[in-house]
């Protein structure tokens, strides 16, 4: 028997070895085991067993230690981490490494064991409980081991019993521990109790989709649900996830980095009276792997989590829900490059349970798998409830005199709201208080010396912080190349917002929630709580605004620049742009007042903005979805993107040229169907000292592609190379920045 084991390396492969000598029996696929490699000794998992190897038996090297007595990893997950390494052409070590703790993969493991605890002997517990009359506490101890046994040493201390008490009565021969197998720690039970709060009667439309999708809950199934903003889709949810935790079942809920927030958690612990895991990134490594446990083991039936919890091992799974599909933060950007949707669709398949995506803005990819008959798409176009939808309106900046970003149109709305006693949100996409510095007499624009961007001047602290790497520096007294003391900041950001509104509007808190004003801990539920008490007020910010969020009170949403993202040089720009708008504009009117939502922009009359502010979201994605066709771009073509970048400009451009030439040859003599774009310098060729260049390759058969990099990724890791070159292959690469 030879194992085929998943170790930390940089190398896309498995390593072999041999069983230890004093084991006999065979070592289950997705245990982690303790091997020799090079000089050290690292943790590896067992991905597969092989009966040859390609190597001499002789050369093999004997497994130390096998670490757990039952897999970590079941087979599904096991077999769709084995798919993602192939997929994304990543090494298994580090493939594998993203599914497990931190705690896990270290050497230093804690390796005190749990213990628990038995009565020696049931048929005398009467006897001994009378003969401890005198010993109250021995008493209590005995009797709660009776009731609770097994029961873990933890469990002891919680009570109250201390180490000595404990120790008095084994001492007496009256209870005797073991190793506690992880087994042995609690399971969840289905319960007919599940439910902490009544489910809301749903509305027809959302009747027929739980209807649809229950009657095969035990059963693989994609199903899309696009649902307008205040639709209803968590209701639609819970409901479902109410069944599967009925018979049984865990439920996986995947929400986007910012929207993992205290209000979501609470909407499910408010819900269900069941044991509930939240996995984030604000976890230390110890709760993490308690969280992680907890869903491996059965004992939470819920578990909540942000992109890498799609990767937690379940005991009874059930059910995979992804709310807010559509969002970036599914898709990992550095190392291990992977798109949770996309890997939970291909888990769900393994496990053989249905995977519910959910979003008011589907992408295009989600949205194209329904036209192919690969998932369902299911429809909500009213709001849940009597909260109706908000009524839109463009302003036209491009000719009218603008206060601080704002057109007066728009200042006078925000006023009107606010008298009326509502709350305003303020939406734009750029922290800090100005984009550039520039000087006024030679048009000289302060400039990141490591990055291929410009400075943003902050207010708080003062001084010109680069958003792509973090250099900070005073702000110039005078022009570094006229040296005129005529500097100006241009454009606007959300603290020049915030300064301005305080001013204008005497009275009203102008609440800041951007990524600089919540970076202490807690300082966003603080936010928000002030928000949650409902008093008049602004609410100024970008991006972390967008999602998630539960305004009832919020009755005038303004988008002050919708135009970033219609020229992007990104080909999703106006998918981003659209999906933004419309999951901003859905945060007004969400209760009983009605909604209004301006839009400024100074191209009003562009096509996706007027479908998107006229028509539906529908509309504008299959306008969006035409023009991908005829440009043959995701998701009608696959596209992979290597990326290559190395401090001298010379000795990355050298490797991506010997790159694509491998790559030319490759598709011809394979007779692939594939494009080569580049290498071209990246949008952004300089970033934190290093300098970029990507070659993009783009195939209408996802076959094609994915042979040509597998082939592709053996040349680049075999390839001689200064050790400063660094490359990466990004397949169904999501920005090309
Ligand atoms: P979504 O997830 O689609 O944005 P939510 O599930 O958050 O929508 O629902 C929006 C609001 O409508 C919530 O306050 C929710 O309690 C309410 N709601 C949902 N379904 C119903 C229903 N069937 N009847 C009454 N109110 C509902
Ligand atoms: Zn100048
Ligand atoms: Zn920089």
């Amino acid at each position: 028997m030879i194992y085929r084991i998943a170790v930390p390396s940089p190398l896309r492969r498995l390593f072999d070895y041999l069983p230890p000598a004093d084991i006999d029996k065979p070592i289950p696929v997705g245990s982690r085991v303790l091997v020799p490699f090079g000089r050290r000794q690292v943790i590896g998992v067992v991905a597969a067993t092989a009966s040859t190897s390609e190597f001499p038996l002789s050369k093999l090297k004997k497994l130390q230690e096998v670490l757990d007595e039952t897999p970590l990893l079941p087979k599904a997950l096991l077999n769709s981490l084995m798919w993602a390494a192939d997929y994304y052409q990543h090494p298994f070590g580090e493939v594998f490494a993203a599914a497990l703790p931190t705690k896990l993969r270290s050497l230093q493991l804690e390796k005190k064991p749990q213990l628990q605890w038995n009565l020696a002997d049931p048929h005398t517990l009467e006897t001994s409980l009378g003969a401890l009359n005198r010993a109250k506490r021995q008493q209590q101890l005995l009797q709660f081991v009776a009731d609770n046994q097994p029961a873990l040493t933890r469990a002891l201390k919680h009570e109250g019993f201390s180490n000595s008490l404990i120790n008095q009565l084994a001492d007496k021969g009256l209870i005797c521990s073991q190793i506690a197998s992880t087994e042995a720690l609690v399971e969840f039970k289905p319960t007919t109790t599940t439910l902490a709060a009544k489910p809301l009667p749903l509305n027809d439309q959302q009747a027929a989709i739980v209807q649809a999708i229950e009657k095969k809950l035990d059963t693989y199934a994609c199903y899309l649900i696009h649902g307008v903003t205040g639709s209803g889709k968590t209701e639609i949810y819970m409901q479902l996830m109410d069944q599967c935790l009925r018979s049984g079942k865990q439920c996986l809920i995947l929400i986007p980095e910012i929207g993992l927030t205290p209000q979501t958690i609470a909407r499910f612990t408010a819900r269900f009276s069941v044991p509930i895991a939240v996995l984030n990134s604000g976890l230390n490594d110890s709760e993490r792997l308690e969280g992680w446990n907890q869903a491996r083991l059965g004992i939470a039936a819920i578990i909540i989590g942000t992109r890498s919890a799609v990767f937690t091992p379940m005991k009874n799974p059930g059910l995979i829900i992804i709310d807010e599909e559509h969002d970036s933060s599914f898709k990992q950007q550095d190392s291990f490059r992977y798109s949770a949707r996309d890997f939970a669709l291909v888990r769900g398949k393994a496990e053989n349970i249905p995977v519910i995506l959910g979003s008011a803005t589907p992408s295009l990819e989600s949205l194209a798998n329904c036209r192919a008959g690969k998932s369902e798409l299911l429809k909500l176009d009213k709001r849940a409830g009597n909260a109706k939808p908000a009524a839109i309106t463009l302003v036209d900046t491009a000719d009218s005199y603008m206060n601080h970003g704002f057109a007066d149109t728009t200042l006078d709305a925000i006023t009107m709201h606010l008298s009326k006693g509502a709350q305003v949100l303020v939406f734009l996409n750029r922290r800090g208080f100005a984009p550039v510095v520039s000087c006024q007499s030679c048009g000289w624009i302060a400039e990141c010396i490591n990055c291929t961007s410009y400075f943003t001047l902050h207010s708080n602290p003062r001084g010109l912080l680069c958003h792509h790497c973090n250099a900070t520096r005073p702000i110039p007294r005078v022009c570094e190349n006229c040296q005129s003391r005529d500097l100006a900041s241009v454009g606007i950001g959300t603290q020049q917002i915030e300064e301005f509104l305080e001013k204008q509007l005497v009275g009203f808190p102008v609440i800041r929630i951007d990524r600089d004003s919540t970076r202490r801990k807690n300082s966003l539920d603080a936010k928000l709580k002030l928000v949650e008490q409902g008093e008049p007020c602004v609410l100024v910010g970008t991006q972390m605004l967008a999602k998630g969020h539960h305004f009832p009170n919020v009755s005038l949403v303004a988008i002050l620049d919708a135009d970033g993202g219609l020229f992007s040089a990104d080909f999703r720009g106006i998918e981003h742009m659209g999906q933004t708008i419309i999951q901003v504009a859905g945060r007004s009117g969400r209760a009983t007042r009605r909604g209004e939502v301006i839009i400024q922009s100074r191209h009003v009359s562009h096509e996706s903005l007027q479908l998107l502010t006229t028509k539906t979201y529908s509309d504008f994605a299959d306008s969006l979805m035409t023009q991908r066709r005829e440009a043959g771009l995701p998701p009608f073509a696959h596209l992979g993107l290597i990326r290559i970048d190395a401090p001298a400009i010379n000795h990355a451009v050298e490797f991506a040229n010997r790159v694509n030439k491998h790559a030319k040859s490759l598709v011809s003599s394979n007779g692939y169907e594939s494009d080569l774009i580049g290498p071209l310098p990246a949008p952004m060729e300089k970033r934190a000292g290093r300098y970029r260049l990507h070659l993009l390759i783009k195939s209408p058969h996802r076959v094609h592609l994915q042979s040509l990099l597998t082939q592709l990724c053996q040349v680049l890791e075999d390839a001689n190379k200064p050790s400063s070159v660094k490359w990466s292959i990004d397949v169904d690469p999501h920005d090309l920045i």
